[in-house]
């Protein structure tokens, strides 16, 4: 039989997977069939391990000290250390210092040499990656390398979860203020949500501890060579789409479209128009109207506030382009310009991404995103770091994803029912593009009356914001999702009654499936405790938040995803079935959201271990009920 080296309740060190990252875990049980062990993270992560990625806490800590003496003995460290540009920037040491402080002060008696230990590793985690550049730089022997970097890790490692149990014992009463479990009736697990002191400690752990935790985040969209690849696809993608809507024959036979000189892409004007559009965007997203809404709680326990008058910002633009058509405007300017316009934006998108990814790199570890830091630029450069760029009070992601380009593509649009009118000499739009303007349209002013929602959305909570968002809100949206316009400008479809009814039926049952069910998953992780939803099952996690298992969210894993699907098929429908350039937005948003769903399981994974399984094997299908 073979021997178990470690019992059920030992306290051990285990590694976090893909890295030599070490945290203490508790063992929950070893598994004689697979010879692994499952272990509890102090996040609440439970996870399989071999028992080569554990190692005794003692004889770890023993380890982890002599290698931190001699490490901090060593001069020749000390000057490569002093070398990373984190260390060097006072922006950091400043909000290190910071951290320290509120580590420590509320301690009420903080020896003096754990404080200088907190400052020595808050400072070790402000750039772990640059810091071994630095040391490798030093060290011409890659065996040397590879160990300096293990060290680095390990203590990094090591000294995060003494910060956080010197952090947790700070301040445990603040702790128990802030989460709001949830009491439920069939809660089937009450204990183990009612188990606050402890669980409250393991969550600061996480917030403290994740930083750390970050550089071992798996690379997505297929790594650094992915990122190449799509930071080339993507605005070819629009280009080479833009192009082919313009023929007058889009089939798939005339495809690839022609290409136009370089030339025909500048136009000083198209530039002034978007630059113009965005700054005044900007203006309305700062005006003091409308509500302050409180995003989620961020790694570092606190929350931002942002402004959301959407609703507000897009009836303005509409009184304004209104106002701009009566004075004799010309908006079928958007239709003959729309490569222009297109490049114009995208040249916008590229400086805007420059300037996020070099912010980052000076950014407090608390303020990035999990992932994003894989240390090559063009990766890190494309899947962003920096979870909420702000200037001052004004968020950059939060106004990219909600602002120019969600209200621009509502204008586009309109400017093409207009062009429609003036190519076809028509007195109205034909009914193929009023569905197409009004469904697109309900779908952004449900989005900017329902602002609030997107803060739980993963852009929002979980994404940095690089090229692939910013690209993706300035440029995709507005230039790729009204193409179903720009093609009935040049392609009728005429529609029957039938027709028209069933269509409008389909984008109201996709509507509501997608509007109740972010709303329910809203309100939830806005109010757990909410009345309303006392009627949802719900699996209690070991970070504190629950999973809703009944109620929209028990049909599928992503009603949402659903609802916006059969949404897209409506919007799609007024199109015909002549060419496939109209059902871009089908199929592009098919392959967006299974990929977008693994992601998300990947992650909800991650974060709620065991107890995500158990919503997955009680929710068994992702997107479409007995499908998928
Ligand atoms: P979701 O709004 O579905 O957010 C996923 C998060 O919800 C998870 O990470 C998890 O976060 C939480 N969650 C998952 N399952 C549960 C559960 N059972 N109970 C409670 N919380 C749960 O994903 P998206 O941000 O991708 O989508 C938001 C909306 O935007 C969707 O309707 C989508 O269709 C739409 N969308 C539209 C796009 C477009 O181009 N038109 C592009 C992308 C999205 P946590 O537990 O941390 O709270």
């Amino acid at each position: 039989m073979p021997t178990v080296k470690y019992q059920k309740g030992d306290k051990v060190m285990g590694r976090w997977p893909g890295s030599s990252l070490y945290y203490e875990v508790k063992v929950l049980r070893f598994d004689t069939k697979s010879q692994l062990y499952t272990v509890i993270y102090k996040d609440g992560t439970e996870l399989e391990l071999k028992e080569q990625d554990i190692k005794s806490a003692a004889g770890f800590q023993a380890r982890s000290r002599s290698r931190s003496r001699s490490r901090s003995r060593s001069p020749g460290r000390r000057r490569s250390r002093s070398r990373s540009p984190a260390r060097t920037s006072r922006r950091s040491s400043s909000r290190t210092a910071a951290a320290v402080a509120a580590a420590t002060t509320t301690d009420s008696a903080p020896s003096s040499r754990r404080d200088i230990k907190l400052k020595d590793a808050l400072e070790v985690r402000l750039s772990p990656l640059q810091q071994t550049k630095a040391a490798e730089n030093n060290s011409n022997n890659k065996h040397e390398k590879r160990e300096e970097k293990q060290k680095e890790e390990n203590n990094t490692a090591n000294i995060v979860n003494e910060i956080s149990e010197a952090k947790t014992e700070a301040e445990p009463d603040k702790n128990q203020g802030r989460y709001n479990l949830r009491r439920r009736k069939d809660d089937v697990d009450a204990k183990a949500v009612e188990a606050k002191p402890e669980q409250l400690e393991e969550k600061k752990v996480k917030l403290v501890a994740a930083p750390a935790a970050a550089l071992s985040t798996p690379l997505d969209f297929g790594g650094k060579i992915g990122a190449y690849f799509w930071l080339l696809f993507l605005p070819v993608c629009v280009l080479l789409l833009i192009l082919q809507v313009k023929q007058d024959d889009p089939s798939l036979t005339n495809f690839p479209p022609p290409l136009p000189p370089l030339e025909a892409f500048w136009d000083a004007q198209a530039l002034g128009c978007v630059i113009v559009w965005i700054l005044f965007q900007a203006l309305l997203y700062i005006l003091p109207v409308g509500k302050l809404s409180e995003g989620m709680p961020l790694r570092s326990g606190g929350k931002l506030k942002y402004r959301t008058n959407g609703f507000f910002a897009i009836s303005v633009s509409a009184v304004a382009v209104a106002a701009a058509v009566y004075q004799g405007v010309d908006l079928t300017y958007i239709h003959s310009n729309f490569l222009q316009l297109a490049a114009a934006t995208f040249l916008i998108s590229v400086l805007l991404s420059i300037y996020l990814y070099v912010r980052s790199r000076y950014a407090a570890p608390d303020q990035l995103a999990l992932g994003g830091n894989s240390g090559n630029v063009i990766y890190d450069f494309f899947k962003g770091h920096e979870l909420n760029p702000r200037i001052k009070d004004f968020d950059l992601k939060f106004f990219c994803e909600m602002r120019p380009g969600l209200i621009g593509w509502c204008l586009i649009n309109f400017a093409m029912a207009l062009a429609e009118m003036k190519q076809q000499q028509l007195d109205a739009p034909s009914h193929a593009m009023i569905l197409v303007n009004l469904f697109q349209l309900l779908y952004v002013v449900d989005g900017l009356w329902n602002e609030e929602a997107i803060l739980t959305t993963i852009d929002l909570m979980h994404d940095g914001f690089g090229f692939m968002l910013a690209f993706g809100d300035l440029v995709w949206v507005p230039f790729t999702y009204t193409l179903q316009a720009y093609y009935l400008v040049n392609h009728p479809n005429p529609l029957s009654p039938l027709a028209v009814s069933v269509i409008v039926s389909l984008k109201l049952i996709g509507f509501y499936i997608f509007r109740k069910s972010n709303s329910e998953k809203n309100a939830f992780r806005r109010n757990p405790s909410d009345p309303k939803l006392s009627h949802l099952k719900t699996i209690p996690t070991a970070t504190g938040k629950s999973l809703l298992v009944s109620g929209w969210w028990g049909v599928v894993r992503h009603p949402n995803y659903l609802g916006d699907l059969i949404m897209a098929l409506a919007w799609s429908l007024p199109c015909g079935f002549s060419h496939l350039l109209p059902w871009y937005y089908m199929i592009y948003f098919i392959i967006l959201l299974v990929h977008r769903d693994s992601r998300d399981m990947n992650e909800c994974r991650r974060k709620y271990g065991s107890a995500w399984d158990e919503y997955c094997r009680t929710v068994r299908y992702r997107i479409i009920p007995r499908v998928y």
